[in-house]
């Protein structure tokens, strides 16, 4: 599945491979296709395995294990950690990576993203406070999503 608006996406992370001196293989290229909706990021090892059977039904979940890990080595893709007992992972885009943050939803579990500036004057606080160079920050809010808010009254 190529779309239009993907393309550049997987043309960086193609080179990125090629730099480190990597090809992009079929199943390679199966597991990327598999995140890059961001929609279907923060996926545990075992999620992305299903959704890649369904296009490679041959594959293991020994080489989406290891595939990943490369992915992680060489900077595609950033492992993060929600309290849900596995570790979850998101394609890195680097316009986006710095001031991005998670919502957590503690009932359905869905993570949510939000790319907003509400941090840098917190930032350039403690910067000049600490004389600390920050270059980057890891932020995740638990709670209720509005879809379970409402169900729970
Ligand atoms: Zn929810
Ligand atoms: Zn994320």
């Amino acid at each position: 599945m190529i779309s239009g608006d993907i393309v550049p996406n997987v043309q960086k992370i193609k080179e990125l491979l090629k730099e480190t001196g990597y090809k992009l293989t079929p199943q390679r290229r199966f597991i990327i296709d598999s995140m890059i909706d961001r929609k279907k990021s923060h996926l545990s090892i075992e999620e992305i395995f299903t959704e890649v059977k369904k296009v490679c039904p041959e594959i293991g979940i020994a080489t989406v294990y290891r595939t990943v890990q490369l992915f992680e080595d060489v900077g595609i893709m950033a492992k993060q950690y929600f309290d849900d007992g596995c570790y979850r992972y998101e394609i890195i885009d680097d316009s986006k990576n710095h001031n991005h943050y998670h919502l957590k939803c503690n009932t359905c579990g869905e993570v949510f993203e939000i790319e907003d500036n509400y941090f840098d004057e917190l930032e350039s606080h403690i910067e000049k406070d600490k004389k600390f160079k920050i270059t980057n920050h890891k932020v995740t809010f638990y709670g209720l999503c509005e879809k379970c808010s409402k169900m729970s009254g």
